[in-house]
């Protein structure tokens, strides 16, 4: 017999293995099917290095106990979450990769209510009848930006679509070639207005377009101009767009409707914080656009949806379209939807209360005092194992919002000494819970702009876990 075969045979069964006391204690909580699949796993993996050399093979690895404490992790880690919570240390607001905005207490606390308990979703509480759920925020989103009238979907691509499907379908629209973008790899303003079935006529040039490309272009037609803010991209130089105030100009004689995407849709003016001055969502409403579509997940900083106000008449046959039945929101998004829109009833309490407003307003001095003190607390915990200093850092707003936008602050560099620094990023990749932070001139920055002040703790020990670590991460 080769040694290959030898060790091959001292293989244990799977059935002694799922006797050790390191699955048996599992037993109670894991089902016996994940416990047998992750017993497999371990010894499969054994297998498999004896396969490719069994001359470099440890035999110490075929101890029954550590073969089974091992079975016990694959266990645990085919019984982990995969949807996790993450520890965003890169200093962007707004990653798509990373779930957005986390939510507000109040928003929290209203999804938790909704779903533990039946609810109004679709009954009118006064009359007993029929209620719709697009009322649930109509109210507050109508009060929030002048509105008319407003509703809610899934997402805000879900709301360009619907819009543009309820309102120009088998028509023409109207776009700036300076606004035909491309937004998250997939939302691509010429694609969706081909879903929506409305033909794309574009005027202008990439960097000018005037008032009077888009009167020539009228033709009877015409179904609607749409204006779309450009979100992850920036023509500079000389450029000049046409006003959503000039569009609303040109349209009305001609019984045009004028529909702008604002991508982000701010409620309030963010430029003391130092953010570009932006108009807002009533800023375009009260310059008469039509219909407005805007996300709720970024900086609102609510839930994933799309939010679209504007005239009685256009939200109605928006509403009424049978695609809006499936693009509808379900009633957890809503209901954290409704609690971070009430918290902008007071602007004060938004900027306390919404974490990415909160996240977007804390003043750089507060970063470095904050950055300082964990950083020492982290040399006195973690040694001599990386270098560690403060050094000035931007966060950047990103989501698709404004991702050149970039917010003066500090950050955390760690220099690794017993690892590269991309073995770190991955060992805290892999983390519990996860934390991820940029690579930068080799070193790894930490940002705490976008931490709350109750995860630092949790970034050191994890900081602290992953340098001692000699393991590969699982
Ligand atoms: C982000 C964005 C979208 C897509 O919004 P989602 O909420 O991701 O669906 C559409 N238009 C613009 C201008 C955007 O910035």
């Amino acid at each position: 017999m080769n040694p290959t075969q030898q060790l091959l045979r001292k293989l244990p069964g799977i059935d002694r293995l799922l006797d050790c006391p390191a699955l048996t204690e599992l037993g109670e909580s894991f089902p016996h099917d994940v416990l047998a699949k992750a017993a497999r796993q371990a010894v499969e993996r054994l297998r498999a290095e004896i396969l490719e050399s069994a001359e470099d093979f440890d035999a110490s690895r075929l101890d029954l106990g550590q073969l089974a404490s091992e079975a016990a992790k694959c266990a645990q880690n085919l019984m982990r979450p995969n949807l996790r919570p993450v520890i965003n240390a890169t200093g962007t607001l707004l990653h798509t990769n990373l779930g957005r905005a986390p939510l507000a207490e109040t928003a929290l606390q209203a999804i938790a209510e909704s779903a533990r308990m039946y609810s109004n979703l679709e009954l009118d509480l006064e009359s007993g009848k029929r209620g719709l759920r697009h009322d649930l925020v109509a109210d507050l989103l109508c009060q929030l930006t002048g509105a008319e009238a407003a509703m809610a979907v899934n997402n805000n691509a879900g709301a360009v679509y619907l819009a543009l499907t309820a309102l120009a379908q088998g028509r023409e629209g109207i776009v700036s070639r300076g606004e035909l973008v491309e937004i998250g790899g997939a939302f691509r303003i010429p694609d969706v207005m081909a879903a929506s079935g409305v033909r794309l006529v574009e005027v202008g040039t990439t960097n000018k377009t005037h008032p009077r490309d888009y009167l020539n272009a009228i033709t009877e037609e015409t179904g609607l101009f749409l204006k779309v803010h450009t979100s992850n991209f920036r023509v500079v130089g000389f450029t000049s767009q046409v006003s959503g105030a000039e569009l609303v100009e040109i349209a009305r004689p001609h019984g045009i409707a004028v529909m702008e995407d604002l991508g982000s849709g701010m409620l309030f003016d963010l430029s003391e914080y130092g953010l570009p001055r932006e108009p807002t969502v009533a800023e375009a409403v009260a310059a008469g656009i039509d219909v407005v579509t805007f996300s709720g997940d970024k900086l609102l900083g609510g839930p994933q949806a799309g939010i679209i106000v504007g005239k009685r008449e256009l939200i109605e046959k928006i509403r009424s379209h049978p695609m809006a039945r499936a693009l509808r929101m379900d009633k957890l998004t809503l209901a954290s939807l409704e609690a971070t829109l009430r918290l902008y009833l007071d602007r004060e309490r938004a900027l306390r209360e919404v974490p990415v407003l909160r996240m977007l307003a804390t003043p750089a001095e507060e970063l470095e005092q904050r950055c300082l003190k964990l950083a020492r607390q982290a040399m006195d915990q973690i040694g001599g194992d990386a270098h560690i200093e403060v050094i000035a850092a931007p966060s950047t707003v990103g989501g698709g919002a404004l991702p050149t936008t970039e917010l003066p602050g500090f950050a955390i560099a760690v220099t690794p000494r017993e690892q590269s620094v991309d073995a770190l990023a991955r060992r805290l990749r892999h983390g519990q819970p996860a934390v991820v932070a940029r690579v930068q001139d080799d070193r790894l920055l930490f940002n705490l702009r976008t931490l709350a002040t109750d995860q630092e703790n949790d970034l050191v020990t994890a900081l602290k876990t992953a340098l001692e670590s000699t393991h590969e991460p699982d």
